[in-house]
């Protein structure tokens, strides 16, 4: 029996996770789907009632458990709080206790949504890519860090991007696993002309590489790797990188989807138990309207059913039957199109798990 650790957290986390639950509890009635599941408090909700964002309780279970199913944090009450006490502190936290050092970010245009992006249609249209960004060290961990006052009286900030190589093996590993079951392609983002650490990573992925003489290993400065992401996507299958570099540009390939509500992610450590959540956050602006798009973390169960519970066919099961309701038209606000009536999350939520019945029957 697996178990499942569901965090609903703040805003439209609670409304968006009950969908995505559905949908493991559709399986698990449906195909003996052998996973329980647990609630826990985090973010905002946690702090309300433990004085803290991220409470023993829930880190507790959030180790034992195969993988964690977490909704968003965050909202306006909280955001006059102490840093260390804001909801958003709950996510590196979780992060950094579960060791989650691969963050798999795909982006993914459906053709049905081509019209969404910003881009013009022959750009993006059937864009598929998967980014890996090293997700617990780099600049954002690096000591020391922080702000100091010269003899001049003039004050300096500092970080350190530091990697070791087995920091950045790990991460190269995932990301040459992942391209084997994808295109069979990796390119690697870094700013070895620049940075010795990114020097060293340079090196330890073309190592890595050699173990993967059936993947093609490309190597990519960064400030390119911006441009082309804007200029030629399709070019990439999948792009492996550092914490910061990857947080920037997972941010920007999400844009060239245009729907945020869409896009899932996984974030895996070495045993592959792994935390599940959709790339937006709380959107306060909705919140308690039924409104929210539920599908990013529908798909973030189906990545959870891919890398955690190794359940591969349910994850295809999963994702076809979200292809299927946009296929029938359906669409949220977010995602709304001319001449389409626009549903609500709970009207999503519906449609996904009939379609996942009906591909049993
Ligand atoms: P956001 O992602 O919450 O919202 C950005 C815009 O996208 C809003 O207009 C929102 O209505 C819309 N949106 C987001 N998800 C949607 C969905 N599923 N369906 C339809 N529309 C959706 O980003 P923000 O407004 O910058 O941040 C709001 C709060 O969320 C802040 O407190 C922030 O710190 C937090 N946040 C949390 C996470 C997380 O929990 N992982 C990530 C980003 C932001």
């Amino acid at each position: 029996m697996k178990k499942v650790l569901v965090l609903p957290g703040d805003g439209i986390g609670p409304e968006v996770v009950a969908e995505a639950v559905r949908v493991l509890e559709c399986l698990r009635n449906e195909s003996g789907l052998a996973v329980e599941f647990e609630y826990g408090l985090v973010g905002g909700a946690a702090y309300d009632v433990h004085g803290q964002p991220l409470p023993e309780e829930t880190l507790k279970i959030a180790k034992e458990a195969d993988a964690v199913l977490l909704g968003a944090v965050g909202g306006r009450q909280w955001e006059a709080l102490p840093i260390a006490l804001r909801p958003e502190k709950a996510l590196l936290g979780l992060r950094a206790a579960l060791g989650v050092f691969a963050n798999l970010r795909p982006a993914i245009l459906y053709p049905q949504l081509a019209g969404a992006s910003t881009l013009r249609p022959d750009v993006v249209a059937g864009l598929d890519i998967m980014i890996v960004r090293e997700l617990i060290g780099g600049i954002y961990f690096g000591e020391p860090r922080g702000v100091r006052t010269l003899e001049n009286g003039e004050r300096q900030g500092f970080n350190t991007l530091v990697y070791s190589e087995s920091e950045i093996e790990r991460v190269a590993v995932r990301a040459f696993e992942i391209a084997r079951d994808r295109k069979g392609r990796v390119c690697s983002v870094d700013k070895a002309n620049v940075l010795e650490a990114t020097e060293l990573w340079r090196e330890v992925v073309t190592r890595v590489g050699g173990r993967y003489p059936d993947v093609a290993l490309t190597h990519m400065y960064v400030d390119n790797a911006a441009m082309q992401l804007v200029r030629a996507p399709k070019q990439f299958d999948v792009l492996v990188t550092t914490n910061m570099f990857g947080d920037i540009l997972s941010d920007a390939a999400a844009m060239l989807t245009g729907s945020i509500g869409m896009l899932p992610s996984a974030s895996l450590n070495e045993t592959d138990r792994g935390l599940y959540e959709p790339i937006h956050g709380s959107a306060p602006d909705i919140a308690g309207k039924g409104v929210a798009n539920p599908l990013a973390t529908i798909l973030s169960v189906a990545m959870m059913l891919r890398y955690s519970l190794h359940e591969p066919l349910a994850a295809a099961r999963v994702e076809a039957a979200v292809a299927a309701v946009l296929d029938r038209g359906l669409r949220t606000a977010d995602i709304r199109e001319e001449g389409r009536p626009v549903v609500s999350t709970k009207a999503m939520g519906d449609a996904v798990v009939a379609a996942l019945r009906a591909s049993f029957s």
